[in-house]
């Protein structure tokens, strides 16, 4: 008997996890489609001469019991946080970020206290405070952009001097011109007084274990971190598929979708090497591709309205320059006891206007198993971008110079300690919530109507998702699959709100 195939588009977390749920129900044929030659997506761990480099910096936390499950089930804590045994493991990680402006190194969240005010300037801060009273007396209405958004919650002052310059690096465009739905996915739940609270009550406070439920986003204190990076999860899902009768074929795009207007008949992939294309009969399609180039690859094309929308949907990309150094220079927070002046932040968000880094990770301390010697430093500095600009488009060389440079202007090392660089080029690392973004249910509707199609996870969804929300709309789109009755629209309604379905049913 031959089993109905589902073909799944991109080996990233959510098309791993459809991909590792069917298998787990049973009763279809199950086939990844990869464009690149790794697993992972954008949460991939790159190996580069045994040092390793995560694409931002994966944290593993989620208010989602099913997802926490989920990945401990596929990587055990590791009994003692020794970080000395190699076998797959998560390790419990402690957050440390910090942000860097004008020379100083300030909590990320910001803590209100005399430390801080001593860092920015006695008045500064009065001025900071008496600009936030003003905007919680008089809010801006309607909240149409996410300046507004963060104005409201932060206060002017507060705004220009921690947000904007980092948030427009992010983008490349105005606060003005980004929908203030963005800041409602990212700065979830948090605002002045929130953070203010979080800082009183934090020695007071048991942990309530990884998953930190209470807590905003954005003030997750610890999380869950594969030894080896993220990628080590998901080559470790991508194990369990191919055990369990599933198969992974790697740089095989997918530049088709047959369709009929009501069901996709098939997808073709063309083969990178040979440019060959073959044709995957398919009866449920799970898509995490680009939304913009799934659209343009329809056969025949969807609607001109659809079409019209599809094509002005925006992305920023993304750069990681990979630094190896012999040691930095003795910063703020270093540990007395580190020979190569480690400062102990996973990352440092550099709101420098001086400099066209956005933030810099410090891999060692995601966990030690990234470097290959742990006396070398072993930094990620992170450029947004856009595909083909002149930062994108410079030589590899060019752009360990620029990294080097950067971290000799801030202070942070010289370039004659680097050991060994390697560029790392992401496109579409993020969906843009301007372009046409405003008109995104248009597509929705169209894709909705198509019944055997499901767009999921990140670019998929054009959604800015975490790993948790990829995987919760993979979960959903496999149920659906299934038979279980769940509906296209539970899909949609991961990432609405900050609570998921089954905890706010429960
Ligand atoms: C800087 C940064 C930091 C982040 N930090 C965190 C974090 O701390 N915690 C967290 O949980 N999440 C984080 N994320 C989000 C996380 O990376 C994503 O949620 C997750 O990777 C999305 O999974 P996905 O499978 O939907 O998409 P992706 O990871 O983008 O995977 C999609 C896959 O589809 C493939 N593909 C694309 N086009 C085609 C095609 N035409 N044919 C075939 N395959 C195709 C791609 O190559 C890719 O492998 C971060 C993201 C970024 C950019």
């Amino acid at each position: 008997m031959t089993l109905p195939t589902v073909a799944i588009i991109g080996a990233g977390p959510a098309g791993l996890t459809a991909a590792l749920e069917l298998i787990r129900n049973g009763g279809y044929q199950v086939v990844v489609l990869e464009a690149d030659d790794i697993v992972g997506g954008l949460s991939r761990t790159v190996n580069h001469n045994g040092n390793r480099i995560d694409i931002g910096g994966h944290r593993f936390f989620s208010k989602s019991d099913w997802v926490m499950d989920w990945w401990r089930q596929m990587l055990p804590p590791e009994p003692a946080m020794n970080g000395s045994s190699p076998g797959p493991a998560m390790m419990v990680r402690n957050r440390l970020s910090r942000i860097y402006f004008e020379g100083n190194f300030f909590a990320y969240p910001l803590k209100a206290g005399p430390e801080t005010a001593r860092k920015l300037g006695f008045l500064r801060v009065a001025r900071m405070l008496a600009s936030y009273g003003r905007a919680r007396v008089r809010p801006r209405r309607p909240e149409s952009n996410l300046e507004d958004f963060l104005i409201n919650r932060f206060g002017r002052m507060l705004y220009e001097t921690f947000f904007r310059e980092y948030t427009e690096k992010v983008w490349g465009v105005p606060c003005r011109d980004i929908s203030p739905e963005w800041g409602g996915q990212r700065i979830k739940g948090l605002s002045v007084t929130k953070a203010a609270l979080h800082a009183l009550k934090a020695p007071f406070q048991r942990s309530g274990g990884v998953a930190q439920k209470g807590t905003a986003t954005s003030l997750i204190e610890q999380f869950l971190y594969p030894r080896l990076g993220p990628g080590q999860m998901w080559e470790t899902v991508a194990d369990a598929i191919r055990d369990g009768g599933g198969e992974i074929r790697l740089r095989q795009p997918v530049v088709g979708i047959r369709h009929d207007a009501s069901r996709v008949t098939a997808v073709v992939t063309r083969d990178q090497e040979s440019g060959a294309e073959d044709i995957v009969a398919a009866d449920h399609v799970i898509s995490t591709m680009p939304v913009a180039d799934l659209l343009a690859g329809f056969d025949p094309l969807p609607p001109e309205p659809v079409r019209e929308v599809g094509a002005g949907l925006r992305y920023r990309d993304f750069m990681t320059i990979g630094l190896l150094l012999r040691k930095l220079r003795r910063t703020a927070g270093a540990s007395p006891d580190s020979a190569i002046n480690l400062v102990p932040d996973n990352w440092i968000y550099i709101q420098d206007r001086g400099v066209k880094v956005g933030r810099l990770q410090v891999f060692n301390n995601w966990s030690p198993h990234m470097v290959s010697d742990p006396g070398t430093a072993w930094i990620g500095m992170e450029y947004f971008c856009q595909e083909g600009d002149d930062l994108w488009s410079s030589p590899d060389a060019d752009l360990a110079t620029l990294g080097a440079d950067e971290l000799q202007r801030i202070g942070l090392a010289d370039p004659e300690d680097v050991l060994d660089s390697v560029v790392i080029r992401m496109p579409k690392a993020y969906p843009a919530y301007f372009g046409s973004y405003d008109r995104f249910s248009t597509i929705r509707a169209y894709t909705d109507d198509i019944s055997n199609l499901y767009l999921v996870g990140r670019n998929g969804m054009h959604r800015y998702n975490n790993q948790d929300h990829s995987m919760l709309t993979a979960r959903f789109a496999v149920e659906a699959i299934v038979g279980k009755g769940t509906e296209k629209a539970a899909i949609w309604n991961v990432n609405v709100d900050d609570d998921y379905h089954e905890e706010k049913s429960a």
